[in-house]
């Protein structure tokens, strides 16, 4: 009899501790997104909280702060319109559904563009193995998922109004190209360009569409991309703060005019550099 209750006490101080290792909240910042776009995610449990959120099938660590834990959501400007499941895991491979984002769909603006035929579609087998090489080493770098700590704060690379909007549909003689995948910024030549947020520098080099071109990782699969520079002012492995001198514009590359083109990687999903400055620009974790 001693026995049985010894093991209902143990059942019933088991059960507490399952409850209360899931006590919390999930606060999700914007609670809508459209197609490329971030959100914060926040899981609110009073005490730093180790484990990770799994989310449109990928693990997402959670970074643990005094509140509980945060990460950053991001979806690609193809995903489609829907509810999207957030879970906690925790160690061990337990999950719980914490909350839902809801994704709608978004009109992104066209824009039809005349360009030399040679640049539209390149056909020289030369150039083509070139595009073919450098679309592999972007890959490859975009794959890594270092664990650098994500930036609480991201702000604009320039101070210039900006020129064609991230998602704009372009059509170039007529064909429809695949949708601007960043944004342009209408900078004169020479304009010192500046790092969104703190991070490594992992790239630096001479890109068929990008021209002269900087990549800088911020932490987990974050990446922001710098192209069109008349020149480089950095250096693989160099440590940046915001607004670290990256390089100047200019109009390298596949390009019409000087302008800056700033691009945002999230895990391999191309998000609005804007949705990320208006998310965290001066936020404090
Ligand atoms: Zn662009």
């Amino acid at each position: 009899m001693k026995r049985a209750v010894g093991s209902w006490m143990l059942f019933a101080f088991g059960l507490f501790l399952t409850v209360s290792a899931w006590a919390g909240e999930l606060r999700l910042e914007p609670e809508v997104i459209a197609p490329g776009e971030v959100a914060l995610a926040r899981w609110m449990a009073g005490g730093p909280t180790a484990g990770e959120l799994r989310f449109n099938d990928k693990l997402i660590p959670l970074a643990p702060g005094e509140e509980g834990g945060r990460a950053l959501l991001g979806l690609d400007l193809n995903a489609a319109p829907g509810d999207y499941p957030v879970f906690l895991r925790r160690t061990g491979g337990t999950e719980q559904k914490v909350g839902t984002l809801k994704v709608t769909a978004k009109k992104r603006p066209e824009e039809h563009l005349t360009l030399p035929k040679a640049y539209v579609s390149p056909q020289e087998p030369a150039v083509l193995e070139r595009i073919e090489r450098e679309s592999r080493l972007l890959q490859k770098i975009f794959a890594v998922r270092s664990e650098e700590t994500l930036p609480t704060k991201f702000i604009l690379p320039v101070g210039d109004p900006m020129g064609s909007p991230f998602g704009l549909r372009r059509i170039l003689n007529g064909k429809p190209r695949s949708p601007h995948a960043g944004v342009d910024f209408r900078s004169p030549r020479g304009t010192t360009v500046g790092a969104g947020a703190a991070g490594r520098v992992v790239f630096t080099g001479d890109l068929y569409y990008c021209g002269l071109t900087a990549i800088v990782d911020h932490g987990d699969g974050l990446y922001s991309i710098y192209c069109h520079l008349e020149h480089l002012g950095c250096a693989p492995n160099q440590q940046v703060a915001a607004g670290t001198p990256l390089g100047r514009v200019g109009s390298s590359g596949r390009s019409t005019g000087p302008h800056l083109h700033w691009g945002i990687k999230l895990r391999g999903d191309r998000v609005d550099p804007i949705s990320l400055v208006r998310l965290l620009d001066g936020k404090k974790s």
